[in-house]
């Protein structure tokens, strides 16, 4: 920016933490751009939300970790000073529930087997799912052209493989049903099936897995919740300069003669370039006037709903077969609850001597609940619970927390979906961005990730003026 001239002003729209992460890259890029950050809600942090629970400080509504392996969101801790309270699962273990919990065979790639040996052993699958997909290696290539997830699968491993570990993995992730799912949704699965015609045996050349009990940790949170990154952020943009502003809901992005015009509620913000940080559907329709191809494409997308019920329950009443970090349930035998965290097992600082804290997810894409009471949420959940692990439990503490519309599903051809949008958008309305949820990736180091992408992208158009 030149001496005189007025400074660069970049609204960001939606405070999750797609949009605190593009707030406070940019801002670290560049000290001198006018950063605005509207929020429509009375709160800051979107999906991500941490609580007090039966006695405990902090315990996570929604997510509870982040993936390592794309280090954006523990950069992003270690920048606004987290680095010391991050912490890992103390076990990493997880099962899945098939009449009775059967420990996850080792060496899975999100569900695909990477040894044969380990699925052999489980007695999660029949002879013949095993022997089906023993064949993988001999099946004929399989396109990858409908981008189906689930298709592709079964075709390769069989039916069994898919409903009972790559369903329940990548399905978790998502809240998807995975027959509806983007292969290239999964990009570790997708580069698996595009290197050669076996996944198998494209997936033994990776190098193996670390011995048991070597494993460097796979996922990070900070001590405090995932709240703790959101709110860490915050103060870090806030100090930066950044202006934060709740209820501030925005109704649509226009273009003008000189930038670009956002309308809220209760006015507007004259910028140089928007960042749409929200879902794509409420996205789609800011932008219906003026961007009106990218605005109807982005209204297209679907989101699925979750339910997350907490639970506090005496240790005791928990069975034997309750180890590890928690527990999956196909979707062959679900009736209500897709998987069940042992948070207090998975945290060492939830742990206490009496009581154990259960996170239970309820509800996917196809399994909407939201018509259901709290009351009969909990009594689902309750009564599942009882089929799963064959005891009666009873909580001495319960918390509903409803995520309507919170899964963006990418659906087959996801990724041609996004690109016909930013191509239009590149026409209709050049200066807007989108990031988030809704586009490269669902977890919080993608969104990070696209956070930090959008961010460089901005301060080069910048830059070049
Ligand atoms: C139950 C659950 C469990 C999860 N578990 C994990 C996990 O363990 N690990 C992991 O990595 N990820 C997990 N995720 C996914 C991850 O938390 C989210 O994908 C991520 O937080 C999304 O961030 P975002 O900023 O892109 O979107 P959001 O958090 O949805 O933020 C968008 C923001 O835009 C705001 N907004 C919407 N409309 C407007 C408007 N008109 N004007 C202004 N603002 C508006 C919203 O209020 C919101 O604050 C989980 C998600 C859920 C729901």
């Amino acid at each position: 920016m030149s001496t005189g001239s007025p400074p660069v002003h970049v609204v960001v729209v939606g405070a999750g933490i797609t949009g605190l992460a593009c707030a406070h890259r940019l801002l670290t890029l560049d000290p001198t751009i006018k950063v605005t950050l509207l929020e429509a809600s009375d709160r800051i942090g979107g999906l991500i939300r941490t609580t007090p629970f039966a006695g405990l400080p902090a315990v996570d509504e929604a997510a509870d970790a982040f993936l390592l392996r794309v280090p954006s969101a523990r950069d992003l801790a270690h920048a606004v000073g987290l680095g010391d309270v991050l912490t890992s699962p103390a076990v990493a273990q997880a099962s899945v529930w098939r009449g009775r919990l059967h420990p996850l065979p080792e060496s899975l790639l999100l569900g695909v087997p990477t040894r044969l040996a380990p699925l052999g052993r489980s007695r999660l699958l029949s002879a013949r799912g095993k022997i089906r997909a023993g064949l993988e290696p001999l099946v004929p290539r399989t396109s990858i052209d409908n981008d189906c997830l689930g298709a592709y699968m079964r075709k390769r491993l069989g039916n069994e493989v898919h409903e009972m570990l790559i369903d329940p993995l990548v399905g978790s992730i998502y809240a998807a049903d995975t027959d509806n799912f983007s292969l290239r949704g999964m990009p570790q699965l997708s580069e698996l099936a595009t290197e050669g015609r076996s996944l198998i045996i494209s997936a033994r050349k990776r190098p193996k897995p670390a011995a048991h009990g070597t494993e460097t940790p796979v996922f990070a949170a900070p001590i405090g919740g995932m709240q703790q990154l959101v709110d860490a952020t915050l103060d870090a943009v806030t100090r930066l300069g950044a202006t934060v502003l709740t209820n501030e809901r925005v109704t649509s992005v226009e273009r003008t003669a000189t930038g670009v015009v956002v309308q809220t509620s209760s006015g507007s913000h004259h910028c140089d370039h928007v960042v749409l940080a929200g879902p794509a559907r409420h996205t789609g329709e800011w932008l219906a006037a003026t961007a009106p191809n990218a605005g109807r494409l982005l209204r297209e997308w679907e989101h699925a709903s979750v339910v997350m019920v907490t639970l506090a329950v005496p240790k005791r009443s928990l069975p034997r077969a309750a180890v590890g970090s928690g527990y999956l349930v196909p979707k062959p035998v679900q009736r209500f609850v897709t998987a069940v965290s042992f948070a207090s097992q998975k945290w060492a600082h939830l742990d206490s001597d009496s009581t154990a804290v259960l996170r239970v997810s309820l509800g996917r894409d196809g399994m909407p609940l939201h018509h259901h009471s709290d009351d009969e949420l909990q009594s689902f959940t309750l009564a599942d619970l009882k089929m799963h692990l064959g005891v009666d439990l009873n909580p001495s503490a319960v918390r509903v927390t409803r995520w309507v519309e919170s899964f963006p599903q990418y659906r087959p051809q996801h990724f041609d979906r996004v690109a016909h949008v930013e191509a239009h958008l590149a026409v209709e309305l050049p200066t807007a961005h989108l990031a988030g949820a809704s586009y490269r990736g669902i977890g919080i180091p993608a969104c990070i990730q696209q956070a930090n992408d959008v961010a460089m992208r901005i301060i080069d158009e910048i830059s070049a003026r």
